[in-house]
């Protein structure tokens, strides 16, 4: 099976099984426009992500990493009026493309785009008693990924839905030499996977994805109720 039949299989997916969405498809264009790298999520991970925010009746979601807008669009749209998703960015262009974007779709009001390193404006979070949120997707720098997780706890409550992205990285995932061209953000991965497996407070599982895209996957968990004591 090639990439090119993933794609394919992807597009078809989309085009047949998704409810056509010309407002995020507007944001995906406009941001590839702007001449941000194209990284968003896939259209079917996007949709998948805001249908668990709906399951989950989320009301406030929580990201990291939000280049163009385009998977907190989706979030956005899920949390409806009232709702609000705070979405934490490192480079002011890529926070005023998604800006643009947002406004342009009518959701602006809803979210809240904090620019700076994810760790330092994070850490402002939970020092203002932001929180506890009802979704966090976790998808900025990878090598990151542990500590943003950690955060992520000290930012929820049981029932709590953690989500992690590209958790596969074509395999690379398994590489534990530390000498790949992303041996940081495979690290930062293999961390976030091991304490989802074995921090008691998580109780997750880790998918593996193919389509137009290549060959990644993401994490997702809840947060349990852990006994004082248990934790540790
Ligand atoms: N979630 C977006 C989507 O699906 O539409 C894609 C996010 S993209 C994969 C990762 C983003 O994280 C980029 O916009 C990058 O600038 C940002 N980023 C990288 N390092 C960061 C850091 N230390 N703090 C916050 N954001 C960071």
């Amino acid at each position: 099976t090639s990439r090119e039949q993933w794609s394919a299989v992807d597009d078809y997916l989309v085009e047949t099984a998704i409810r056509p969405d010309a407002a995020s498809d507007r944001t995906r264009a406009a941001t590839h426009e702007a001449g941000l790298p194209p990284i968003e999520v896939p259209a079917g991970q996007g949709k998948l992500m805001g249908l668990i925010a709906e399951l989950a009746g989320a009301r406030s979601v929580l990201e990291f990493g939000t280049l163009g807008g385009y998977s907190t669009q989706w979030f956005a749209a899920a949390v409806g009026p009232g709702g609000t998703v705070t979405t934490l960015e490192y480079e002011p262009r890529h926070a005023e493309v998604a800006r643009a974007n947002l406004d342009a779709a009518g959701l602006g009001d809803r979210v809240q785009i904090r620019v700076g390193a994810a760790l330092a404006t994070v850490q402002e979070l939970i020092d203002s008693g932001a929180g506890p949120f009802d979704v966090v997707f976790i998808d900025a720098d990878k090598a990151n990924n542990a500590n943003y997780l950690d955060a992520a706890l000290k930012l929820s409550r049981p029932g709590t839905v953690i989500i992690g992205d590209n958790v596969v990285r074509g395999g690379r995932v398994l590489d534990d030499s530390g000498t790949g061209a992303d041996a940081a953000d495979v690290a930062g991965i293999r961390a976030y996977l091991q304490r989802q497996g074995d921090d008691p407070r998580l109780d997750g599982t880790a998918l593996q994805t193919v389509g137009g895209k290549g060959w990644d996957g993401f994490a997702l968990a809840i947060v349990r109720d852990v006994e004082p004591g248990v934790a540790g």
